[in-house]
């Protein structure tokens, strides 16, 4: 069994679920995130974690324990809040010294923690500032130490990069995964950004009105995912409209409204379905070579690449060009597009 497991979790709100059926296993030491748009059931997922929410149906455990319907305080859980929500009339360390002082911790015991932890948190020359003396990040550094330091089964994080801006957000994702690491600490995060998800992440669980649609590693969710709303929703991607006979094998994929047709060696859907391949898997090519034609709309220029989209007669295709020196094609230069069949994802259905 693994260590926390949502089984069967519902919450209903009047008629509206806000989340449906939620089945989750994690195990000891992971880093999960929640990943959705606004108000598909993350925050409420993990509320009922946290004991906040109480659920409608459904049953948590945690560390083999049924915790369903146990109160908040006595499920010991370190939460970090958007908000920070620290004390402003206290110190660093008196902030991350009260959850102690409330467990009735010894005074030498406490200190021994307070300095363990700030020192975890690279915060041990700022132990007597007040929290409006700080940075955003400092602030959230404290958050952290605060939540840590009565040493919590898991860690809750609910959207705690987003109040900050986008250089340091990223600076402290990585933060946040290194002090989550050195602490070997079951945590579970929320957030709508799937840059923050992918990159920090051992799992993501991606969300869609209520309900899972798909829980997995990074790389997989970005190489394989499950359906349009994912594929679109984790990276960018580009679409194409297309019919695929599948003989049982393999199928033949002929792409509308071009004489393009490519065969694959996968079980793939029959009927209309959607292509959909990423950016830096299309490279352009000189104009009558690669597999399509097309004319050069925009090109924006992104650091270490190009991103440059062209009209075909299978619509726009978006494609990046790795930054190694020579600039892409002019905006209006026509432009030969090439990939791999095996770059390839063949979902059923039209694409949106
Ligand atoms: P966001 O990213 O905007 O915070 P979210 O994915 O965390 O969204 P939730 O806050 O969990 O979404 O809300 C899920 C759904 O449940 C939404 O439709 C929301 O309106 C509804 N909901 C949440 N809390 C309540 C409540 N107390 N009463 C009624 N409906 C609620």
């Amino acid at each position: 069994m693994s260590f926390l497991n949502l089984e069967k979790v519902s919450k209903f709100y009047g008629s509206v679920a806000a989340v449906h059926d939620f089945d989750l296993a994690v195990e000891k030491g992971e880093f999960i995130s929640l990943l959705g748009p606004s108000g598909c059931g993350k925050t409420t997922t993990l509320q009922m974690i946290t004991g906040l929410v109480r659920p409608s149906s459904g049953t948590i455990t945690m560390g083999g324990r049924d915790i369903t319907h146990l109160p908040p305080p006595q499920r010991e859980l370190g939460v970090v809040f958007q908000s920070y929500a620290l004390f402003p009339h206290m110190t660093v360390a008196q902030n991350v010294s009260f959850g102690l002082e409330m467990r009735k911790v010894a005074k030498p015991e406490r200190d021994k923690r307070i300095k363990e932890i700030l020192s975890l948190v690279h915060l041990s020359a700022l132990a007597d500032r007040y929290p409006r003396e700080m940075s955003g990040g400092q602030r959230q550094r404290v958050a952290i130490a605060r939540a840590l330091v009565i040493n919590p089964p898991v860690l809750l994080l609910d959207e705690p990069l987003s109040n900050l801006d986008a250089q340091l957000r990223e600076e402290m994702q990585f933060e946040l995964r290194r002090i989550q690491q050195t602490v070997g600490i079951t945590t579970i995060m929320v957030t709508h950004d799937q840059a923050e998800a992918l990159s920090i992440s051992d799992r993501v669980v991606v969300m869609e009105k209520g309900r899972i649609t798909q829980v997995d590693t990074p790389y997989e969710l970005y190489e394989h995912p499950r359906n349009d709303f994912i594929s679109s929703f984790v990276g960018k991607s580009n679409f194409m409209c297309a019919t695929s006979s599948f003989n049982g094998k393999g199928a033949s994929i002929s792409i509308d409204n071009t004489p393009i047709r490519f065969n694959t060696d996968r079980r793939e859907p029959d009927g209309k379905v959607s292509i959909f391949i990423r950016p830096e898997k299309l490279r352009l090519t000189e104009p009558g070579e690669g597999q399509i034609q097309g004319k050069v709309t925009t090109r924006y220029f992104m650091g270490s690449q190009w991103l440059v989209s062209a009209e075909t007669s299978a619509g726009v295709l978006a494609v990046a060009v790795p930054n190694l020196g020579a600039p892409p094609p002019m905006e209006g230069e026509t432009v030969g597009l090439a990939w791999q069949s095996a770059d390839c994802r063949v979902l059923a259905g039209a694409a949106k």
